[in-house]
Protein backbone atom coordinates (compact mmCIF):
# COMPACT_ATOMS: atom_id res chain seq x y z
CA UNK A 1 0.00 0.00 0.00
CA UNK A 2 1.06 3.57 -0.61
CA UNK A 3 1.56 4.44 3.20
CA UNK A 4 4.02 1.54 3.30
CA UNK A 5 6.11 2.48 1.05
CA UNK A 6 9.73 3.68 1.89
CA UNK A 7 12.04 5.89 -0.37
CA UNK A 8 15.76 5.26 0.69
CA UNK A 9 17.95 8.60 -0.06
CA UNK A 10 21.13 10.27 0.33
CA UNK A 11 21.94 13.55 1.30
CA UNK A 12 25.80 14.47 -0.43
CA UNK A 13 28.11 17.18 -1.57
CA UNK A 14 31.21 19.12 -0.82
CA UNK A 15 31.87 19.00 3.01
CA UNK A 16 30.66 22.38 4.73
CA UNK A 17 27.80 22.74 2.45
CA UNK A 18 25.04 22.12 4.70
CA UNK A 19 24.28 18.21 4.77
CA UNK A 20 23.74 17.45 8.60
CA UNK A 21 22.12 20.96 9.27
CA UNK A 22 19.76 20.27 6.36
CA UNK A 23 18.76 16.70 7.42
CA UNK A 24 18.27 18.12 10.84
CA UNK A 25 15.81 20.24 9.36
CA UNK A 26 14.05 17.62 7.87
CA UNK A 27 13.62 15.88 10.74
CA UNK A 28 12.65 18.63 13.20
CA UNK A 29 10.34 20.67 10.79
CA UNK A 30 8.72 17.01 9.71
CA UNK A 31 8.07 16.70 13.61
CA UNK A 32 10.32 13.20 13.87
CA UNK A 33 12.40 14.08 16.38
CA UNK A 34 11.56 13.11 20.03
CA UNK A 35 9.31 15.32 22.30
CA UNK A 36 12.13 17.64 24.07
CA UNK A 37 15.06 16.18 21.94
CA UNK A 38 15.72 19.69 20.89
CA UNK A 39 15.11 21.62 24.10
CA UNK A 40 17.60 19.54 25.44
CA UNK A 41 20.14 19.86 23.19
CA UNK A 42 20.26 23.71 23.17
CA UNK A 43 20.30 23.51 26.63
CA UNK A 44 23.60 21.78 26.46
CA UNK A 45 24.87 24.21 23.78
CA UNK A 46 23.72 26.86 26.11
CA UNK A 47 25.73 25.52 29.00
CA UNK A 48 28.49 25.64 26.90
CA UNK A 49 28.18 28.60 24.96
CA UNK A 50 27.67 27.80 21.79
CA UNK A 51 25.02 28.35 19.43
CA UNK A 52 22.51 25.46 18.84
CA UNK A 53 22.98 23.65 15.22
CA UNK A 54 19.90 21.42 13.55
CA UNK A 55 23.12 19.39 12.98
CA UNK A 56 23.00 18.26 16.42
CA UNK A 57 19.70 16.58 16.06
CA UNK A 58 21.55 14.59 13.29
CA UNK A 59 24.29 13.55 15.73
CA UNK A 60 22.38 12.66 18.99
CA UNK A 61 20.22 10.42 16.74
CA UNK A 62 23.60 9.11 15.14
CA UNK A 63 25.05 8.10 18.41
CA UNK A 64 21.85 6.74 20.02
CA UNK A 65 21.95 4.43 17.17
CA UNK A 66 25.81 3.51 17.66
CA UNK A 67 24.66 2.54 21.00
CA UNK A 68 22.00 0.20 20.48
CA UNK A 69 23.67 -2.38 19.09
CA UNK A 70 20.21 -4.07 17.90
CA UNK A 71 20.42 -1.47 14.67
CA UNK A 72 23.63 -2.56 12.70
CA UNK A 73 22.74 0.12 9.60
CA UNK A 74 22.61 3.91 10.25
CA UNK A 75 19.00 4.74 8.77
CA UNK A 76 17.49 7.79 9.91
CA UNK A 77 13.49 7.65 9.14
CA UNK A 78 10.92 10.93 8.32
CA UNK A 79 7.53 10.65 6.95
CA UNK A 80 5.83 13.06 4.72
CA UNK A 81 1.13 12.81 3.99
CA UNK A 82 2.79 10.64 0.49
CA UNK A 83 5.13 8.52 2.22
CA UNK A 84 8.08 7.22 4.41
CA UNK A 85 11.74 8.40 3.87
CA UNK A 86 15.03 6.50 5.20
CA UNK A 87 18.11 8.54 4.69
CA UNK A 88 20.50 6.33 4.59
CA UNK A 89 23.87 6.10 5.65
CA UNK A 90 25.19 10.10 7.01
CA UNK A 91 27.25 12.47 5.13
CA UNK A 92 31.06 11.86 5.91
CA UNK A 93 30.54 8.13 7.35
CA UNK A 94 33.24 6.71 6.18
CA UNK A 95 32.06 3.11 4.64
CA UNK A 96 29.10 5.18 2.61
CA UNK A 97 30.75 4.40 -0.42
CA UNK A 98 31.85 0.93 0.65
CA UNK A 99 28.32 0.19 1.37
CA UNK A 100 26.88 2.24 -1.71
CA UNK A 101 29.24 0.55 -3.87
CA UNK A 102 28.29 -3.04 -2.82
CA UNK A 103 25.05 -2.88 -2.49
CA UNK A 104 24.76 -2.82 1.24
CA UNK A 105 22.86 0.28 0.90
CA UNK A 106 20.78 1.60 -2.17
CA UNK A 107 19.16 4.99 -2.58
CA UNK A 108 16.53 5.79 -5.23
CA UNK A 109 17.03 9.82 -5.11
CA UNK A 110 19.82 12.13 -3.60
CA UNK A 111 20.00 15.47 -2.63
CA UNK A 112 23.11 17.28 -3.89
CA UNK A 113 24.15 20.23 -1.41
CA UNK A 114 25.73 23.17 -2.59
CA UNK A 115 26.83 26.13 -0.73
CA UNK A 116 25.31 29.20 -2.54
CA UNK A 117 28.44 31.11 -1.63
CA UNK A 118 31.23 28.74 -2.58
CA UNK A 119 29.63 27.12 -5.60
CA UNK A 120 30.20 24.00 -6.96
CA UNK A 121 33.76 22.50 -5.82
CA UNK A 122 35.45 19.41 -6.05
CA UNK A 123 33.31 17.19 -3.63
CA UNK A 124 30.01 18.65 -5.80
CA UNK A 125 31.83 17.23 -9.20
CA UNK A 126 32.96 13.68 -7.85
CA UNK A 127 29.51 12.77 -5.71
CA UNK A 128 27.71 14.41 -9.60
CA UNK A 129 30.01 12.05 -11.14
CA UNK A 130 29.50 8.69 -8.82
CA UNK A 131 25.77 9.27 -8.72
CA UNK A 132 25.12 7.14 -12.42
CA UNK A 133 27.61 4.39 -10.99
CA UNK A 134 25.62 4.43 -7.56
CA UNK A 135 22.60 3.71 -9.29
CA UNK A 136 21.02 6.97 -8.50
CA UNK A 137 18.56 8.43 -10.97
CA UNK A 138 16.54 11.17 -9.38
CA UNK A 139 18.66 14.15 -8.05
CA UNK A 140 17.63 17.47 -6.51
CA UNK A 141 20.08 19.98 -6.05
CA UNK A 142 19.87 22.36 -2.66
CA UNK A 143 21.60 25.63 -3.32
CA UNK A 144 22.10 26.39 0.28
CA UNK A 145 23.15 29.00 2.65
CA UNK A 146 21.04 31.35 0.34
CA UNK A 147 20.51 33.59 3.81
CA UNK A 148 24.33 34.12 3.14
CA UNK A 149 23.64 35.45 -0.24
CA UNK A 150 21.19 37.86 0.82
CA UNK A 151 18.35 35.47 -0.83
CA UNK A 152 19.45 36.97 -4.65
CA UNK A 153 17.86 35.31 -7.42
CA UNK A 154 20.98 36.13 -9.41
CA UNK A 155 23.34 34.49 -7.28
CA UNK A 156 20.87 31.21 -7.16
CA UNK A 157 20.05 31.22 -11.43
CA UNK A 158 24.30 31.54 -11.73
CA UNK A 159 24.86 28.61 -9.43
CA UNK A 160 22.28 26.44 -10.91
CA UNK A 161 23.28 27.61 -14.08
CA UNK A 162 27.03 25.64 -13.36
CA UNK A 163 25.04 22.88 -12.19
CA UNK A 164 22.92 22.45 -15.32
CA UNK A 165 26.33 23.08 -17.30
CA UNK A 166 28.47 20.06 -14.83
CA UNK A 167 25.41 17.11 -15.29
CA UNK A 168 25.11 18.17 -19.04
CA UNK A 169 28.76 17.20 -19.42
CA UNK A 170 28.69 14.26 -17.34
CA UNK A 171 25.34 12.91 -19.59
CA UNK A 172 22.89 13.18 -16.80
CA UNK A 173 19.55 14.81 -16.86
CA UNK A 174 19.22 18.45 -16.03
CA UNK A 175 18.18 18.78 -12.44
CA UNK A 176 15.77 20.34 -10.18
CA UNK A 177 17.73 22.70 -8.12
CA UNK A 178 16.03 25.00 -5.28
CA UNK A 179 17.07 27.62 -2.81
CA UNK A 180 17.35 26.92 0.43
CA UNK A 181 18.55 28.27 3.86
CA UNK A 182 19.11 24.64 6.21
CA UNK A 183 20.43 27.08 9.03
CA UNK A 184 16.86 29.06 8.84
CA UNK A 185 14.71 25.94 7.93
CA UNK A 186 13.81 27.80 4.57
CA UNK A 187 12.38 25.87 1.67
CA UNK A 188 13.06 22.84 2.98
CA UNK A 189 9.88 21.77 4.76
CA UNK A 190 8.13 25.66 4.90
CA UNK A 191 8.56 28.09 2.39
CA UNK A 192 10.80 30.82 2.27
CA UNK A 193 8.98 34.38 2.54
CA UNK A 194 12.57 36.07 2.01
CA UNK A 195 12.80 34.13 -1.87
CA UNK A 196 9.45 35.62 -3.38
CA UNK A 197 10.99 35.60 -6.80
CA UNK A 198 11.42 31.63 -6.07
CA UNK A 199 7.65 29.83 -7.23
CA UNK A 200 8.78 26.30 -7.39
CA UNK A 201 7.78 24.50 -3.89
CA UNK A 202 10.10 23.35 -1.05
CA UNK A 203 12.20 19.98 -0.98
CA UNK A 204 9.93 18.21 0.53
CA UNK A 205 7.32 19.08 -1.95
CA UNK A 206 10.24 18.00 -4.78
CA UNK A 207 11.13 14.82 -2.58
CA UNK A 208 7.44 13.84 -2.78
CA UNK A 209 7.44 14.53 -6.41
CA UNK A 210 9.80 11.89 -6.99
CA UNK A 211 8.91 8.55 -8.84
CA UNK A 212 8.04 5.89 -6.92
CA UNK A 213 10.05 2.87 -6.67
CA UNK A 214 9.66 1.34 -10.29
CA UNK A 215 8.45 -2.26 -9.83
CA UNK A 216 11.34 -4.84 -10.52
CA UNK A 217 8.74 -7.52 -11.87
CA UNK A 218 7.97 -6.13 -14.97
CA UNK A 219 12.31 -6.19 -16.11
CA UNK A 220 13.55 -9.30 -17.41
CA UNK A 221 13.61 -12.73 -14.93
CA UNK A 222 16.91 -12.83 -13.32
CA UNK A 223 16.93 -15.58 -10.57
CA UNK A 224 20.46 -15.33 -8.70
CA UNK A 225 21.33 -19.13 -7.29
CA UNK A 226 23.18 -19.21 -3.63
CA UNK A 227 23.31 -22.80 -3.27
CA UNK A 228 22.44 -25.66 -4.15
CA UNK A 229 21.37 -29.06 -2.20
CA UNK A 230 19.49 -32.38 -1.80
CA UNK A 231 16.87 -33.31 -0.11
CA UNK A 232 16.27 -36.75 0.06
CA UNK A 233 15.49 -37.53 -3.75
CA UNK A 234 15.25 -33.77 -4.77
CA UNK A 235 17.93 -31.23 -6.18
CA UNK A 236 16.69 -27.84 -4.32
CA UNK A 237 18.02 -24.62 -6.09
CA UNK A 238 18.31 -22.04 -3.84
CA UNK A 239 18.33 -18.48 -4.57
CA UNK A 240 16.13 -15.15 -5.30
CA UNK A 241 14.05 -13.92 -7.72
CA UNK A 242 15.80 -10.32 -8.29
CA UNK A 243 13.83 -8.91 -11.41
CA UNK A 244 11.03 -10.00 -12.92
CA UNK A 245 9.31 -13.60 -11.93
CA UNK A 246 8.86 -17.05 -12.51
CA UNK A 247 5.60 -20.07 -12.79
CA UNK A 248 5.70 -23.42 -12.28
CA UNK A 249 6.21 -24.80 -15.45
CA UNK A 250 8.65 -22.05 -17.34
CA UNK A 251 11.46 -23.02 -19.22
CA UNK A 252 14.53 -21.84 -17.78
CA UNK A 253 18.16 -20.78 -19.29
CA UNK A 254 20.79 -21.14 -16.38
CA UNK A 255 24.17 -18.85 -17.34
CA UNK A 256 26.91 -19.05 -17.64
CA UNK A 257 26.78 -22.42 -19.91
CA UNK A 258 23.16 -21.29 -21.43
CA UNK A 259 21.81 -24.77 -19.61
CA UNK A 260 17.94 -25.06 -20.43
CA UNK A 261 15.71 -26.88 -17.85
CA UNK A 262 11.90 -26.35 -16.66
CA UNK A 263 10.84 -25.34 -13.75
CA UNK A 264 8.96 -28.17 -12.14
CA UNK A 265 8.08 -26.71 -8.79
CA UNK A 266 9.13 -24.49 -5.78
CA UNK A 267 10.10 -25.81 -2.34
CA UNK A 268 9.59 -23.33 0.63
CA UNK A 269 8.77 -24.31 4.08
CA UNK A 270 6.20 -24.87 5.40
CA UNK A 271 5.14 -27.00 2.23
CA UNK A 272 1.45 -25.27 2.31
CA UNK A 273 2.56 -21.85 1.32
CA UNK A 274 4.78 -23.07 -1.25
CA UNK A 275 3.90 -20.49 -4.15
CA UNK A 276 3.11 -21.34 -7.83
CA UNK A 277 4.31 -17.91 -9.12
CA UNK A 278 7.19 -16.22 -7.11
CA UNK A 279 7.81 -12.41 -8.09
CA UNK A 280 11.10 -10.08 -7.61
CA UNK A 281 12.26 -9.71 -3.95
CA UNK A 282 11.25 -13.65 -2.94
CA UNK A 283 13.91 -15.71 -1.60
CA UNK A 284 13.02 -19.27 -2.60
CA UNK A 285 13.92 -22.69 -3.68
CA UNK A 286 13.70 -24.12 -7.47
CA UNK A 287 12.89 -28.00 -8.08
CA UNK A 288 14.20 -28.81 -12.01
CA UNK A 289 12.78 -31.23 -14.52
CA UNK A 290 16.23 -31.97 -15.83
CA UNK A 291 19.10 -32.31 -14.05
CA UNK A 292 21.34 -29.65 -15.53
CA UNK A 293 24.43 -28.88 -13.73
CA UNK A 294 23.83 -25.16 -11.89
CA UNK A 295 25.99 -23.87 -9.02
CA UNK A 296 26.24 -20.92 -7.10
CA UNK A 297 26.41 -17.83 -8.63
CA UNK A 298 24.73 -19.09 -11.79
CA UNK A 299 22.09 -16.30 -13.18
CA UNK A 300 18.24 -18.20 -14.73
CA UNK A 301 16.30 -16.33 -17.18
CA UNK A 302 14.01 -17.00 -19.03
CA UNK A 303 14.32 -18.27 -22.96
CA UNK A 304 13.90 -14.61 -24.74
CA UNK A 305 15.47 -11.89 -22.10
CA UNK A 306 18.40 -13.39 -21.44
CA UNK A 307 21.60 -11.91 -19.98
CA UNK A 308 24.74 -11.37 -21.57
CA UNK A 309 27.10 -14.08 -21.25
CA UNK A 310 31.14 -13.11 -21.72
CA UNK A 311 34.83 -12.64 -20.82
CA UNK A 312 35.27 -9.37 -21.82
CA UNK A 313 33.27 -5.96 -21.28
CA UNK A 314 32.94 -2.61 -20.59
CA UNK A 315 32.77 -0.60 -17.43
CA UNK A 316 32.94 2.68 -15.80
CA UNK A 317 34.51 1.98 -12.09
CA UNK A 318 35.12 4.14 -9.10
CA UNK A 319 37.97 2.57 -7.75
CA UNK A 320 38.43 3.57 -3.70
CA UNK A 321 41.81 2.50 -3.18
CA UNK A 322 43.42 2.89 -0.76
CA UNK A 323 46.56 1.39 -3.53
CA UNK A 324 46.21 2.39 -6.94
CA UNK A 325 44.04 -0.43 -9.38
CA UNK A 326 46.93 -1.35 -11.32
CA UNK A 327 46.29 -2.75 -14.99
CA UNK A 328 46.87 -6.58 -15.24
CA UNK A 329 47.02 -7.05 -11.59
CA UNK A 330 44.46 -9.82 -10.71
CA UNK A 331 40.80 -9.00 -8.50
CA UNK A 332 37.78 -10.73 -7.38
CA UNK A 333 35.09 -9.33 -9.10
CA UNK A 334 31.83 -9.62 -7.63
CA UNK A 335 28.53 -9.60 -9.25
CA UNK A 336 25.34 -11.25 -7.43
CA UNK A 337 26.42 -14.15 -5.85
CA UNK A 338 29.15 -15.03 -8.84
CA UNK A 339 32.62 -14.10 -7.98
CA UNK A 340 35.26 -14.66 -10.65
CA UNK A 341 39.03 -13.24 -11.02
CA UNK A 342 39.59 -10.16 -13.08
CA UNK A 343 41.79 -7.82 -14.69
CA UNK A 344 41.17 -4.50 -15.83
CA UNK A 345 43.46 -5.10 -19.52
CA UNK A 346 42.64 -1.40 -20.80
CA UNK A 347 41.83 1.93 -18.92
CA UNK A 348 40.62 3.97 -21.82
CA UNK A 349 39.51 6.92 -20.04
CA UNK A 350 40.00 8.70 -16.91
CA UNK A 351 37.87 11.83 -15.36
CA UNK A 352 39.37 14.06 -12.55
CA UNK A 353 37.09 14.85 -11.31
CA UNK A 354 38.80 18.38 -9.72
CA UNK A 355 38.77 19.90 -12.92
CA UNK A 356 36.21 17.29 -15.04
CA UNK A 357 38.88 17.08 -17.44
CA UNK A 358 39.02 13.68 -19.10
CA UNK A 359 42.43 11.97 -20.15
CA UNK A 360 41.89 10.12 -23.08
CA UNK A 361 45.49 8.37 -23.13
CA UNK A 362 45.94 4.63 -21.98
CA UNK A 363 46.78 4.80 -18.33
CA UNK A 364 49.22 2.01 -16.59
CA UNK A 365 46.33 2.13 -13.45
CA UNK A 366 43.53 4.11 -11.85
CA UNK A 367 44.21 5.93 -7.98
CA UNK A 368 41.70 6.12 -5.40
CA UNK A 369 38.45 8.01 -5.70
CA UNK A 370 39.33 8.62 -9.57
CA UNK A 371 36.09 7.20 -11.91
CA UNK A 372 37.56 5.63 -15.30
CA UNK A 373 36.33 3.52 -17.81
CA UNK A 374 38.04 0.17 -18.23
CA UNK A 375 37.93 -3.14 -20.12
CA UNK A 376 37.45 -6.01 -17.97
CA UNK A 377 38.69 -9.32 -18.29
CA UNK A 378 37.16 -12.00 -16.31
CA UNK A 379 38.99 -15.76 -15.74
CA UNK A 380 35.99 -17.81 -16.03
CA UNK A 381 32.61 -16.70 -18.48
CA UNK A 382 30.44 -14.54 -16.45
CA UNK A 383 27.04 -13.49 -16.61
CA UNK A 384 25.34 -9.84 -16.55
CA UNK A 385 23.60 -7.03 -18.04
CA UNK A 386 24.14 -3.57 -18.85
CA UNK A 387 23.86 -1.42 -15.90
CA UNK A 388 21.33 0.88 -18.23
CA UNK A 389 18.70 -2.43 -18.65
CA UNK A 390 18.98 -4.09 -15.47
CA UNK A 391 21.17 -2.16 -12.65
CA UNK A 392 20.74 -5.20 -10.10
CA UNK A 393 23.00 -7.56 -12.58
CA UNK A 394 24.79 -4.73 -14.35
CA UNK A 395 26.92 -3.34 -11.26
CA UNK A 396 29.79 -5.17 -9.82
CA UNK A 397 32.43 -4.86 -6.91
CA UNK A 398 36.05 -5.58 -7.06
CA UNK A 399 37.61 -6.95 -4.33
CA UNK A 400 40.73 -8.28 -2.60
CA UNK A 401 41.03 -10.07 0.56
CA UNK A 402 37.75 -9.60 1.42
CA UNK A 403 38.15 -6.21 1.04
CA UNK A 404 35.98 -4.36 -1.40
CA UNK A 405 38.72 -1.57 -3.38
CA UNK A 406 36.33 -0.44 -6.01
CA UNK A 407 32.85 -0.69 -7.67
CA UNK A 408 31.44 -0.44 -11.14
CA UNK A 409 28.61 -0.73 -13.63
CA UNK A 410 28.67 -2.74 -17.01
CA UNK A 411 28.58 -0.37 -19.94
CA UNK A 412 27.43 -0.54 -23.27
CA UNK A 413 28.04 -4.63 -23.96
CA UNK A 414 27.02 -6.62 -26.36
CA UNK A 415 23.37 -8.90 -26.02
CA UNK A 416 23.29 -11.47 -27.77
CA UNK A 417 20.94 -10.92 -31.09
CA UNK A 418 17.59 -11.08 -30.60
CA UNK A 419 17.86 -11.63 -26.69
CA UNK A 420 17.43 -7.80 -25.51
CA UNK A 421 15.99 -7.59 -22.28
P1 LIG B 1 28.18 19.22 6.24
O1 LIG B 1 29.64 19.03 6.45
O2 LIG B 1 27.86 19.33 4.78
O3 LIG B 1 27.33 18.21 6.95
O4 LIG B 1 27.82 20.69 6.80
P2 LIG B 1 27.11 21.10 8.17
O5 LIG B 1 25.66 20.81 8.14
O6 LIG B 1 27.90 20.56 9.31
O7 LIG B 1 27.27 22.68 8.08
C1 LIG B 1 28.53 23.31 8.01
C2 LIG B 1 28.40 24.73 8.53
O8 LIG B 1 27.53 25.47 7.68
C3 LIG B 1 27.79 24.78 9.93
O9 LIG B 1 28.43 25.79 10.65
C4 LIG B 1 26.34 25.16 9.66
O10 LIG B 1 25.76 25.90 10.72
C5 LIG B 1 26.48 26.03 8.45
N1 LIG B 1 25.26 26.05 7.67
C6 LIG B 1 24.53 24.98 7.22
N2 LIG B 1 23.46 25.41 6.54
C7 LIG B 1 23.48 26.77 6.55
C8 LIG B 1 22.63 27.78 6.02
O11 LIG B 1 21.60 27.53 5.38
N3 LIG B 1 23.03 29.07 6.22
C9 LIG B 1 24.14 29.41 6.93
N4 LIG B 1 24.43 30.69 7.08
N5 LIG B 1 24.95 28.46 7.42
C10 LIG B 1 24.63 27.17 7.25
Amino acid sequence: SPTEEVLPIVVIGHVDHGKSTLIGRLLFDTGSVPEGKAEELARAAAAEGVPFEHAFLLDSLLEEQAQNVTIDTTEIRFRTRRRRYAIIDAPGHKEFLKNMLSGAARAHAAVLVVDAQEGVREQTRRHAMLLPILGIRHILVGINKMDLVDFAESRYREIAGSLATLFAELGLPEPTSLPLSARLGENIVQPSPRMPWYVGGTLLEALDAVPALPSLDDLPLRFSVQDVYRRGAERLIAGRVETGSLRVGDELLFWPGRKRARLRAFAEWPPETTPEEASAGRSTALILEEEIFVERGMIASSLEKTPIEAREFPAKIFWLGPDPLRVGESYELRLMTQSVGARVTEVDRIIDAETLSVQDSQKPGVAPNEIAEVLIRTQRPLAFDNASEIALTGRFILAKDGRILGGGIVLGARYPKASLP
